[in-house]
């Protein structure tokens, strides 16, 4: 390689590493980022069938039947599926919630409520979209008629059965539009009630600034455009929901607009939860009349003051007024959420650095440790981990549930609204769901010349990648969720909590 094209590409290089912070730093971790694999359920609809040479090979047509018969049985129990309500016995934990789904871990959905909102079998949907993808795609339909899962639908009249059936998706996709704007104004106003009840006369500034956050944050709804090119750029490529850290928005991607409402709920709490996690609060806020809110990036780029009109002030670390409640989380062992200390994180680095001289990346990661750790350690950027971010945002859904079940009389709707919530983490973690994902996986493995990716050591990887970004599932649900003693009572667990259970943290 000649010294120009060196360099070029080291230009390219820089600009990307640049690009990467601005990521780290303005975007939540999306909620599905916890399974790449989902984004082949989408991303394999854009890739249309090919002419396929090998459809005389033998173990081709094996893989072949087999995928068509998983297809089969994803679409009888599509049909077949109708409203349910979630059991927990009175020793609630997740590991009885993830009894609730044993029998139905191959089907289609695991969780439908009477308007017909519905919870996918994910990690299955996922399997069977891997290998269809793996086969080149030699089905020219998808399996399960549902816009929700296969977005194409709301696109393509042919895909999705016909112009009836087209102008029937989109407008189901404007009616659930609206009720997720209606799920997010009461997940806020939730929030910050919650906020209030926790406000006495030595912290009502700080809970005022808290609130005024909460409040600035809209919910944006993705649009589907032409298709795959604007979904995936608007960060939709898969199911997915994030907190744009630079514009204050929440973005809802089309795909998860069909959720039960409490699994939204838990959605949209917990992204809200974002813009007042540790790392959101360390940045200034200004507002624009034609943007809204914008982050103020400068100081963590450049140490510049550069002179802006401040709506949200910045906290440092010392004066965060949820120093309490990261401080309680961080002592659970149980989750691992401790932010290292500026000098490890150095050597850290430094012991990769020696084993990759050349990496650019870490030389640029000493600086930003070195510049920024005072003003902003809790941010993924510079301690390298996401998870206390994350469980201070779950923190945030499980008082705003708490605080909308305690509100309310109707014990039957608490109990469905308090199980709607950890339906999303159960959907993709429970074991017995995972383990049935894995056994169809299993099946399809085959060497097709070794053109095939190995589905189940893909999706294995991603429970590992999974473990880095979030706290387990089992964890949210456990240390975090029931927790809070309203919660509890309207799943209808014990009122004492179990040795499985963690601390209550407050404000
Ligand atoms: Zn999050």
């Amino acid at each position: 390689m000649g010294k120009k094209t060196l360099r070029n590409k080291n230009r390219i290089g820089n600009f990307l590493l640049s690009f990467q912070w601005l990521f780290w730093i303005s975007h939540s971790r999306p909620i599905f980022m916890v399974i790449f694999a989902f984004i082949l359920v989408i991303k394999s609809w854009a890739l249309e069938s090919l002419p396929n040479e090998n459809l005389n090979d033998q173990n081709y047509q094996i893989l072949f039947n087999k995928i068509e018969k998983m297809r089969q049985t994803l679409a009888q129990s599509a049909q077949s599926s109708g409203p349910c309500s979630g059991k927990v016995s009175e020793n609630c934990s997740f590991l009885e919630i993830c009894k609730n789904f044993s029998g139905s871990e191959k089907e289609a959905y695991l969780y439908q409520d009477n308007k017909g909102h519905q919870l996918p079998n994910y990690p299955l949907l996922s399997t069977v979209s891997q290998a269809e993808a793996c086969l080149q795609k030699p089905f020219l339909k998808a399996p399960i008629q549902d816009p929700f899962l296969y977005p194409e639908q709301f696109i393509n009249a042919g895909k999705a059965g016909g112009k009836k059936e087209l102008k029937r998706n989109r407008n189901k996709l404007e009616k659930e539009k609206r009720r997720a704007q209606e799920i997010f104004k009461d997940a806020q106003e939730k929030t910050i009630s919650m906020l209030h009840k926790k406000g006495n006369p030595s912290n009502l500034g700080q809970i005022e600034a808290l609130i005024a956050r909460v409040k600035s944050v809209r919910l944006e709804s993705a649009e589907l455009g032409d298709g795959e090119v604007t979904l995936s750029a608007a960060g939709c490529e898969m199911p997915n929901a994030f907190y744009q850290r630079e514009s204050d928005k929440v973005v809802l991607c089309p795909q998860v607009l069909n959720l039960p409402e409490g699994t939204l709920f838990q959605i949209l709490s917990h992204e809200l939860g974002h813009s007042i996690d540790p790392c959101t609060l360390a940045f200034s806020y200004s507002k624009n009349k034609m943007l809204g809110y914008t982050q103020n990036t400068s100081e963590f780029f450049f140490g510049a003051n550069e002179k802006y009109e401040i709506s949200l002030p910045a906290f440092s670390p010392q004066s965060l007024p949820i120093k309490n409640v990261l401080s309680c989380l961080e002592s659970n062992k149980e989750m691992d959420l401790e932010v290292p200390s500026q000098s490890v994180l150095i050597q850290n680095i430094k012991k990769e650095m020696a084993s990759d001289p050349e990496n650019p990346y870490l030389e640029a990661r000493v600086e930003q440790v070195s510049k920024n750790y005072n003003q902003y350690k809790y941010c993924s950027a510079i301690s390298g981990q996401e998870n206390i971010q994350e469980a201070f945002a779950d923190w945030v859904s499980a008082e705003a549930l708490n605080e909308k079940v305690s509100n309310q009389v109707n014990a039957s709707q608490n109990k469905k609204v308090t199980f709607e919530f950890q339906l999303f983490m159960a959907g993709i973690d429970c074991e017995n769901i995972k383990k049935a994902s894995s056994e169809w996986a299993s099946d399809l493995k085959h060497d097709q010349k070794n053109k095939c990716i190995d589905i189940k050591s893909t999706l294995a990887d991603n429970s590992e990648a999974a473990k880095r970004t979030h706290p387990k599932s089992q964890d949210r649900v456990d240390q975090i969720l029931l927790t809070k003693p309203e919660n509890r009572k309207a799943l209808g667990c014990l009122q004492s909590q179990t040795a499985a259970h963690g601390k209550n943290c407050e404000l």
